[in-house]
């Protein structure tokens, strides 16, 4: 394994070891195409792909889609690419704000260039950070993005992926490239890690570990989880699906939950009894972080392209993450 074999695959994975990417490549297994990974293991890792790497239809490479040519050579070997290798997490974001930059941009570039010399049908993954500070409730997808200061980094995350948005809608108007944006918003389930900064996977670990349960700020801000599986079903179907061509789409739960009741949720629902500690931004972030106070989807354009939204609330989310046997590390 590792060397790209010399055959056609149905569809390139970038990032395809990672969370939400190696839950894209079972459910393509499952359907029965063929996947090849690109994934550089800088967040994701092998140990996702445990269920793929038998199917005679699955293989992988490691690499960076910063290398163009190996891009180019993998692009060329498949029919459509999800493009999902980023940058994650709020945490790498802070350490590593060079690499987020040049991973989300150049990354994408090299994807929607390849896919564009072969006019592959092409998947970007975008961000619910994009919307930034707006405030015009629930973000639909034609709404204004708001950013903050460019001496705050968090906000090179949202307009790297601004770029990316960009740069994929040009490909589609000038080139005639069949692509389509996903905005995801906060995805969460099984094989998450908390160790970027997820706020889920963390809560649950240090519940289950009896240790203090950190909300930061006063636990007001609030965020809408999906199921991951929900959330691939509606990639696959956009995929499948020509007239989301040249569409950013919202991917998204509209169940909104502030911090504090997620953290009181997931300490009932392990039967911990850690405590819930309010941390101050200025601790938990570096100076100058910016936090969302609220973020929740219009999925009305999901529904009309594919008839389906992530549904699963969040207590049936937890559950489905303690039932899994992979507790978040
Ligand atoms: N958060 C928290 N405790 C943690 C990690 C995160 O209270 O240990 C908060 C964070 O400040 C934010 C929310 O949970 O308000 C969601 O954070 P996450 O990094 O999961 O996602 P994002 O901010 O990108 O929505």
């Amino acid at each position: 394994m590792g060397d790209l074999k010399i055959r056609g695959y149905d569809c390139l994975v970038t990032g395809g070891a990672g969370f939400i990417g190696s839950h894209v490549c079972e459910a393509l297994l499952a359907k029965g195409r063929s996947v090849l990974v690109l994934d550089d293991l800088s967040t994701g890792n092998l140990a996702n792909l445990e269920n793929c790497v038998a199917d005679p239809g699955f293989s992988y490479t490691i690499g960076s889609v910063c290398d163009e040519s190996l891009v180019a050579e993998a692009v060329d070997l498949c029919g459509s690419v999800i493009h999902l290798a980023a940058a994650v997490g709020v945490e790498t974001i802070i350490r590593h704000p060079v690499e987020t930059i040049e991973v989300n941009v150049r990354g994408t570039e090299n994807v929607l260039r390849a896919a564009g010399r072969k006019g592959r049908r092409t998947f970007i993954a975008s961000t619910s950070e994009v919307y930034g500070k707006g405030e015009a409730l629930p973000f639909h997808e034609d709404g204004d993005l708001v950013f903050g200061a460019t001496s705050r980094s968090r906000w090179s995350y949202a307009c790297s992926k601004t770029i990316d948005e960009f740069l994929a809608l040009a490909y589609s108007k000038a080139r005639g490239l069949p692509v389509t944006i996903g905005r995801l918003f906060n995805t969460v389930g099984p094989r998450q890690s908390g160790r970027y900064g997820m706020v889920l996977p963390r809560f649950i670990r240090q519940a289950l570990a009896g240790e203090p349960i950190t909300v930061y700020g006063d636990g007001t801000q609030t965020r809408c989880f999906s199921l991951v599986y929900e959330v691939v079903d509606c990639i696959l179907a956009l995929m499948e699906t020509r007239d989301s061509a040249g569409l950013a789409v919202n991917i998204g739960s509209t169940e909104e939950i502030s911090i504090m009741d997620l953290a009181g949720l997931v300490r009932k629902k392990t039967g911990s009894a850690s405590e819930i500690r309010l941390v101050p931004y200025d601790e938990a972030y570096p100076k100058d972080f910016e936090d969302m106070q609220r973020r929740v989807p219009d999925v009305s354009r999901l529904m009309g392209l594919v008839g389906i939204t992530p549904g699963a609330g969040i207590a049936e989310i937890i559950d489905r993450i303690l039932t899994s046997g992979r507790h978040p590390s």
